[in-house]
């Protein structure tokens, strides 16, 4: 929809869009056969929708996986929710004793009744691509972390500790249940997801522990293949 498509092309372009990292030998996972129908299905749509022929390139089949691949790799999950805010900010009243009741148990069943209609997942949730913090590498023991305390898709990326200048700034692709988990489960959801294995120095320094699987990753796999996949569709 932009007018000037060449400038979004290219800024597009600076996007690491690989689907494989030919040196490891990793392929990402949502291009694996688990998702050739559905990704397939997914290209039909989308060529019905919009397609626009400066963007050619990312309809035929193989464009279209490394613009997927793009987006899996670089994407930003975004959640923002207008309504914690609003009770943040009801919080942060000073009210009389009797009123604070009132509003809390307002609140409370406002949120009763809230799940009763939608569940208990009340974010609005989108992915963004940015492009200085998409270079940012990964460390299981990151010095910065990105976050969203506006609310809206203005991304800010904040120390965690004092950093020297020359050293690398690195996030964490992984969440903080995640990086919980052993050497072994944490590659092989950046294997999986992002293609590469981690040699941060938190990596290094297990590089010699066993390749055990985290509890949390065992009780997972009960799961069904059906359930999985939705949640890695979603994901992306
Ligand atoms: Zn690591």
């Amino acid at each position: 929809q932009a007018k000037d498509k060449e400038w979004w092309i290219k800024a597009f372009s600076q996007f690491c869009n690989k689907t494989a990292n030919e040196e490891e030998e990793i392929v990402h996972k949502l291009l694996g056969d688990k998702f050739k129908g559905q990704l397939e299905l997914l290209r039909l749509l989308f060529t019905e929708a919009l397609y626009d022929e400066h963007l050619s390139r990312w309809f035929t089949p193989e464009g279209f996986r490394s613009l997927f691949a793009l987006v899996g790799t670089n994407g930003q999950g975004i959640g923002t929710s207008s309504l914690s805010q609003w009770v943040h900010a009801c919080d942060a009243l000073e009210l009389p004793v009797l009123q604070r009741e009132e509003l809390d148990a307002f609140i409370d069943q406002l949120y009763k009744d809230i799940e009763k209609e939608s569940g208990e997942f009340l974010n609005c949730e989108g992915s963004g691509l940015y492009v200085l913090q998409s270079c940012c590498n990964h460390s299981c023991i990151p010095n910065a972390e990105t976050s969203f305390p506006e609310n809206n898709f203005l991304l800010h990326l904040t120390a965690l500790e004092d950093i020297e200048a020359g050293e690398e700034i690195c996030i964490s692709y992984l969440d903080c249940c995640q990086r919980e988990r052993s050497r072994h489960s944490r590659n092989k959801i950046l294997r999986e997801n992002y293609l590469f294995t981690c040699s941060c120095p938190k990596c290094l320094a297990q590089a010699d522990d066993a390749d055990v699987t985290s509890e949390e990753e065992e009780e997972g796999e009960g799961e069904t293949d059906d359930a999985e996949l939705e949640d890695e569709m979603t994901d992306v």
